[in-house]
């Protein structure tokens, strides 16, 4: 027996489940269970990422300037106070890491993303779930919940499971209602699915307790290169910066996001494809009894009358190859996620569940 043991509270960590990609036995299945964007990143990106092969050899940009300046222009912020991580994963584990620890609370909702729990328990600090309010990030109880042990709160707006978010009184109430040494941390994976949203970034330009985190995950579709940011106030960006790793994303990342992020084009025509293809799925599945929050990223949270009923719906969903999310383990035992896909796998999934609902009459 190793008497080699961890750092408190690692062993209370459960390991993140991510999505399903495959069917044993089916071949043409539709991945829907990780939000990823059904027509891939734009041609231009993929011209960055093949040019970027040249030069494998090399080791890869430690301040990510070019990026950075990047994003800086196009989204009208102030580079110096951007840093980049092996997507907003690795940004998350950097403010865990960072600013909580022993004895020191962070906060997430109910309904929350897993990786703010994990990176709480991994830092040694303790997570702190507070309830939402028919699936809302309710403000009032965060307050309720603060201490004067809360270092950071996490929300993500709009929310992943539950496709809902919150408006900006309500961010500015939540950030003006902290105590002194708490931080609000704004996840903005789906930002880009909402028009005209910037994601909290004027919040964080005007204060000095609020902290943006961003992907190029969602809908840019780089999710196999690991590639977010953050943007905060600029002595904390300055912590941060001493413990990220020099090299912690690779050139072909940081070249494929920049040229992502510049076809704004490309941006904007996926940004409306996945609202058209979301409201019309999540009308077609409420006409046949199933229903959905109105979501605002890039997946709709569908309610069935009871877990089993939501365990049976999944298990023939991937007989006929739609890989959807089971969402029990963000206490939603009741409801299944599931990505926009593009038209025809929206059509396949309302089919599906449209047999689905008659088969259980029957
Ligand atoms: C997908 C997701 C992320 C992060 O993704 P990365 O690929 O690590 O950038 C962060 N927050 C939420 C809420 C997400 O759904």
């Amino acid at each position: 027996m190793t008497r080699i043991t961890p750092q408190p509270g690692i062993m209370d960590i459960s390991l993140y489940q991510s999505g399903a990609a495959h069917v044993a036995g089916i071949s043409n299945s539709i991945k829907l269970s990780s939000n990823e964007n059904p027509l891939g990143p734009s041609d231009l990106a993929i011209e960055a990422y093949k040019r970027a092969a040249f030069d494998l050899h090399r080791y890869p940009s430690s301040d990510h300037s070019s990026l950075r300046a990047a994003i800086a222009e196009v989204l009208d912020l102030d580079a110096e106070r951007i840093i980049c991580g092996a997507g907003s994963d690795e940004i998350i584990a950097f403010l865990c890491n960072a600013f909580a620890g022993p004895g020191d609370e962070v906060i997430h909702t109910e309904h929350g993303f897993a990786m703010y729990r994990i990176s709480a328990l991994a830092a040694g600090a303790t997570p702190v779930e507070v309830p939402e309010k028919e699936r809302i990030t309710d403000v009032d109880a965060i307050l309720a919940a603060c201490t004067d042990k809360t270092k950071l709160v996490f929300i993500a707006n709009p929310n992943n499971p539950t496709g809902t978010m919150i408006g900006l009184a309500e961010m500015e109430r939540l950030a003006s209602g902290l105590p002194t040494q708490a931080m609000l941390v704004l996840d903005g994976a789906y930002a880009e699915f909402v028009d005209g949203y910037d994601g909290g970034a004027a919040l964080v330009s005007a204060r000095d307790n609020v902290f943006m985190t961003r992907t190029f995950s969602k809908l840019y579709g780089l999710g196999s290169l690991r590639i977010g940011w953050g943007y905060g106030p600029a002595e904390i960006i300055d912590v941060m910066n001493r413990i990220r790793g020099p090299f912690n994303l690779s050139q072909s990342g940081l070249d494929t996001a920049e040229a992502a992020l510049r076809d704004v084009a490309y941006a904007e025509h996926c940004r409306a494809e996945n609202a058209k293809w979301r409201t019309w799925m999540a009308n077609a599945l409420a006409e046949i009894g199933v229903q959905s929050d109105v979501s605002h990223a890039n997946f709709i949270l569908a309610r069935f009358g009871s877990s089993q009923e939501a365990d049976a719906c999944d298990e023939y969903l991937k007989a006929t190859g739609l890989i959807v999310r089971k969402v029990a383990g963000y206490n939603l035992p009741k409801a299944l996620r599931i990505t926009v896909g593009d038209e025809s796998a929206c059509r396949r999934v309302v089919h599906a569940v449209r047999n689905f609902k008659a088969g259980e009459d029957t």
